[in-house]
Formats: structure tokens, sequence, C-alpha cells
């Protein structure tokens, strides 16, 4: 609680002590008035103050105004009669509980999101003269050595260049287990350090590090509304004046009506009482503060997760998903190939391995990657010139003066080289080294272990149709899809036919029906933009899937996208259940009200009563472990 709510709650408690204490106090008349007076002003005083700045802005119709005119009326409709004053009071009382009430729920989804925010490292300690020196992290260059000690965020993404720890990822990831990294290991910012001392290489700075990437994102995610939470803004801006004109019409016609129809008598209080019931009935609150809370806490709940939502708009999205297509290498697949054979021709296999490590040290594909770990030895770049990476093809440079090329048949092709087939299940890596073919690296890569439960647990989901796209070979991606159980298969594509492809299925779906891809952000960015909404996975340390993203899983496990789905078919079901439940009951009510059955007291349970339930309701779209 903070002070602005401690204070609140202290008015609520003194008004309703006085209120009731009143009802034994035998005053009549002015007396009685000027008593009652005092609960409402201790309660409503805030409120009224802010109906009359509304008019003064011009901005009058807002829920201020209704609460401002409801229990004014009916303050002077007791006058009036010499009745009771309670109801006006019990209005404003149930109004200010509402409003803390949904000020507390805010403030505690707020927290559940900052918990992830927890992640911000305050200080890097430098090494300076044998001392530990703390310092702002920004003030950190790219090279830098930090020290990291046990207990402490790990401040900028890096490798280990001394010492070996476990560290909790669980703030960025949700995964509990710690993950073991010693010598030599990337680890990225955010993580907190719990065994060893380490002594960390930063590469990138501060501002570029993953905590600030995360921090950022998070951060802007409340700026992107979806359809419902527009829908909800657009429908106060008209209901509201609808609702006052609405009660003024109620509290004037049927009165003049019956004087001059019927010559009977007008009846104003008892119509004029009606339409304040209206008015305190029809208070839209439920439905303003409902349904953008309960965004809030969707994204809330699914941050703790490791899964990163961008906006509510996109939580809408996912909730739609019917076509999940994937991308193989690194989202499917582990990304980590193994050197399963060397057919070489002209030179030594080690030599084969060489140059290929050497060729592809500029490269950040797996492919690259795991040429240069099955190498084995440190890469002189010094060697590489003129390094070319054509995408989803390969890549050329000049190792020690000698061209060299490495990449698939296309690539080959593409420079007029013959090059020998390979029948090897796995994905060949042809080489040619000064422009005749040196022979071939027969490399394959792992299905995640989780691979084929998510698949089967998206079509459980509902999920109608799962697509993999692959710029590896037929062979190995109909293997790949044949084992997981994906629906279609298109391989051999160029980053490029990645984007026409998910155009062309695009085109061909219903428009209600939304297309989801998953990627890792190396080379499909942008499909990751192109596709109704797109989700980047193992998003730990790479900036360009984070920032082509519209959802970020933290870790790399495809079980989260089911999760992420679940998650926000929860929050839109909340979403939904609030916006007919709201709508549904005060309904009701008005016409309840209108007909005279209705009382101030219903109508306080209209209002106030389904704003609160409204509200608990969308503090559940925040619990997301049993989904
Ligand atoms: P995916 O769709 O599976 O993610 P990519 O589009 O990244 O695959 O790459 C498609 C194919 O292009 C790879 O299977 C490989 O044959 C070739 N290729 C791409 N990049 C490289 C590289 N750096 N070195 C060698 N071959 C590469
Ligand atoms: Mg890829």
């Amino acid at each position: 609680m903070n002070k602005k709510q401690k204070k609140m709650l202290v008015r609520i408690i003194v008004a309703t002590v006085l209120m009731i204490a009143l009802n034994f106090i035998p005053a009549k008349g002015a007396t009685r008035f000027l008593l009652y007076l005092i609960p409402y002003i201790i309660i409503g005083y805030d409120i009224l103050i802010k109906a009359i700045k509304g008019i003064k802005n011009g901005q009058a119709f807002d829920e201020s105004l209704l609460m401002a005119i409801a229990t004014i009326g009916a303050m002077a409709l007791a006058i009036y009669e010499d009745g009771d004053y309670m109801e006006a009071i019990a209005v404003m009382l149930f109004y200010q509980i509402g409003e803390w009430f949904q000020s507390y729920a805010v403030g505690k989804s707020r927290r559940n999101i900052s918990s992830l925010m927890d992640i911000r490292p305050d200080y890097a300690n430098i090494e300076k003269n044998g001392k530990l020196e703390q310092v702002d992290p920004d003030e950190v260059g790219i090279g830098s050595v930090v020290v990291v000690q046990p207990g402490e965020k790990v401040p900028i993404d890096g490798t280990v260049v001394v010492g070996s720890s476990s560290l909790n990822t669980s703030a960025l990831t949700g995964e509990s287990l710690p993950r073991e990294v010693s010598v030599g290991d990337e680890i990225i910012s955010g993580c907190i350090n719990i065994t060893g001392v380490l002594k960390i290489k930063t590469s990138k700075e501060f501002g570029e590090s993953t905590v600030s990437k995360i921090l950022e994102l998070v951060e802007n995610a409340s700026s992107r509304k979806s359809k419902s939470e527009d829908f909800i803004t657009k429908f106060a801006r008209i209901y509201t004046p609808v609702v006052v004109y609405s009660a003024i019409a109620l509290a004037i016609i049927p009165p003049l009506v019956r004087m001059f129809g019927m010559g009977l008598g007008a009846d104003w209080g008892t119509w004029i009482y009606r339409a304040l019931t209206f008015l305190v009935i029809s208070c839209p609150c439920a439905l303003v503060i409902s349904i953008p809370l309960s965004f809030f806490a969707g994204i809330g709940g699914a941050s703790k997760e490791g899964v990163l939502v961008k906006g509510s708009n996109y939580l809408e999205i996912l909730a739609q998903t019917k076509y999940v297509v994937f991308d193989k290498t690194g989202t499917l697949t582990q990304g980590v190939f193994e050197v399963n054979g060397v057919h070489h021709n002209k030179m030594e296999e080690k030599m084969l391995l060489e140059y290929a490590a050497l060729v592809e040290s500029a490269s950040s594909h797996p492919i690259s990657k795991s040429l240069q770990h099955a190498y084995g030895k440190e890469i002189d770049r010094s060697r590489v010139t003129d390094i070319q990476e054509i995408s989803g093809n390969g890549v050329t440079a000049k190792v020690d003066g000698t061209t060299v090329a490495a990449g698939n048949a296309k690539l080959m092709k593409k420079l007029g080289i013959k090059y020998m087939e390979c029948h090897d299940v796995g994905t060949i890596i042809h080489m040619a080294v000064n422009e005749e073919y040196a022979g071939h690296i027969i490399i394959s890569d792992i299905v995640k272990p989780h691979s084929k439960e998510a698949i089967a647990a998206l079509k459980a989901a509902g999920v109608e149709k799962t697509i993999i796209l692959t710029g590896d070979s037929k062979r190995v991606a109909d293997q790949v899809a044949g084992y997981l159980g994906l629906d279609e298969v298109y391989s051999e594509l160029l980053p490029a036919d990645k984007v026409s492809k998910v155009e062309e299925l695009l085109s061909l779906k219903l428009d209600k029906a939304k297309l989801a891809f998953v990627g890792d952000g190396i080379n499909d960015a942008p499909v990751l933009t192109r596709a109704d909404i797109g989700i980047a996975m193992g998003a730990m340390g790479s900036d360009a899937a984070i920032e082509a993203a519209d959802v970020v899983l933290m870790d790399d496990d495809p079980l989260k996208i089911v999760k992420a789905i679940k998650i926000s078919r929860k929050c839109l079901r909340i979403v939904h259940q609030n916006i007919w439940f709201a709508i549904g009951i005060k309904l009701i009510c008005l016409v309840l009200g209108a007909i005279g059955i209705a009382n101030m007291w219903l109508a306080i349970f209209a209002d106030v009563g389904v704003m609160i339930i409204a509200i608990l309701n969308a503090i559940r779209a925040l619990f997301t472990k049993k989904l």
C-alpha cells in the first residue's frame, strides 16, 4: 500500500464510522443535513473537485461527473423529503472503495511485472589496482573486464574469462534450474551469479545488453493497445453522455407527461430518484478499469514465464492463432550441428576443416558456429579477408589469399563448381578451395527434446496447421517434419522465399485465423515482421530477434509457444467475461431502475460490486503456472 492508498483507506473508515454513528443521533431538518454532510465531504471531496475540473476542461462526461450528479441529486432529494442521506453517502463511499481496490490491484500487478524488472543491475565491479570498484554499468566500455561476485547480477553481456559458477536465469526465462558456466561461455546480463566469482569480458555496452533491451520492451508494452481496449475507450466516450442525457430525460419526461397528459400529480421525487439510480448503475468504470487491467495482468503473468509480449494487441492476436509456421534450424532443432563425416579428395580432412572454420569465422549462423567448434582451435581472423555471406547459401572468403567457399549445392551451382552428390543423412556443406571442389562436410542437427511434444500440444490446443519453412535440403526437412508430425513442409528456401511463402499462406487463410511465425531471429527477421505475429525464441543475447519479434521467448523451449498461446487465450477469455458480465448486469439493473424496481443499493452493487468482481477476475490473468 502506498501513501495515497493509506490516506484513502483512512477516509473510507472515518466516513463509514461517521455514517453509521449518525443513525443513532436523533437530529432533524437542517442539523441532520449538516451532520450527514460531514461524512459526504470527507469521502467525496476529491470526486466533486474532479467533476468541476472536468467541466472546466470541456471533458465533462466522465465517471466523476456521474458520481457527482448522482450523489448531489440524492442529497438534494433527501433534503426535500427530509429523508435518507445514507444512500448518497453510500454511493460515494462504495465508489471510493472500488477505486481504492482498483489502485491496489493495479499496483500489485505492476509490482509483479517489476519483479521481472528486478533484473536491472545497479552497478558493475571493475578491478583497479587489485581492488574492486563499483561503477555505473553505463560507463563500462566494450571489452572491459567486470567482476561478478556470488549474489550479484551480471550487469552486461559478455564472455567468461576467469572462473566458473552457476547462474540463476529464472528472472529472465522462468526456468528454475541454474545454468552452469565456465571459461569461454557467453553469458547475458540480468542473470544472478550464485556460486563462484566470475570475470567477464564485456561484448556489448550496457544500453545494448539484454537487460536494457528487455526493460525497454516491457516498459513500452502498455502503449500498444488491443482492439478491445480501443473499443472500450471509444464506447465510454459515447456511452457516458448518452447515459447522462437519458437520465435527464427519465427525470423530466414522465412527470411532465403525467402533469399535462392526465392532469395527475407529477411525482417529481420518484422520477428524479429513478434517474439518479439509473446514473449510478450505468457508470462504466467496471469496463474502463478491468479491461486494461486484464491485459496488463496477462502480460505480467506471461513475463513471469519468460514470455515477453510487446503489447496487448499481440496478446489478442496470439489468442486467435490458428497457423503456426516454424523456422527449422534453432527453432525446432537445436541449431548445434555435429560433424558426422568429412568426404575429401584433394586435401586432408584436418586441412578441410580448418578452411571451413576460417571461412566461417565471421558468420553467426548456427552452421558456422558448429564448424568452428569442430575445428576446435583458436581462429586467427587475420588470415581471412573478403568475407561474403550469402544468406541461405553459404559463405565465400579469401583464406591466406586463396578463395574458399562453403555452403550448399545452390552455392556451388552459383559459383559454377562441379560438386559431388552425397546421400548421407544430414546437411551437406560443400567446400571449394581455389575454385575447385575440395569435398564436403556432413553435419547434422538434433531435434530439440520438446519439439515433438510442442507440436502435439499445439494441435491439442486447436491450432489447425503447423508448417515448417527451411533453407535446408528437402531430405533433411522431410525427415524432421515427418518425425515431428508437422502438416506442411517447404524446403530449400532462401530468406526471401520464406517471406513470399508466408505471404502466400497469409493470403490463403481466413482473416480471423491468425498466422504466427516462430524463428530464432538469425536471418529470419523479415519473416518475423511479415507474419500476423512474430515469435522469436532463444532470444537471450540476440537483439535482432528481440527487435523484430512481437513476442519474445527468453529461452528456446518450443513448449513455451504453447504456453504463450494458452496464456493469451486465458487473458482474452477473462476480457470477454468481464465485458459481457459488466454490460449484462448493468443492462438488467438499468431496466429494473427505469421501471422503478431497483433502489440505490442495487445501483451500488451494479456499479461497485460489478467493478470489484471484474477486477478480481482480471487479476486471474496473472496466474499462469498451471496452463
Ligand atoms: P534454416 O531455414 O534451416 O534456418 P538457413 O536459411 O539459415 O536455414 O540456411 C539454409 C541453408 O543454407 C543451410 O542449410 C546451409 O546449407 C546453407 N547455409 C546458410 N548459411 C550458411 C553458412 N554460414 N555456412 C554454410 N552453409 C550455410
Ligand atoms: Mg534460420
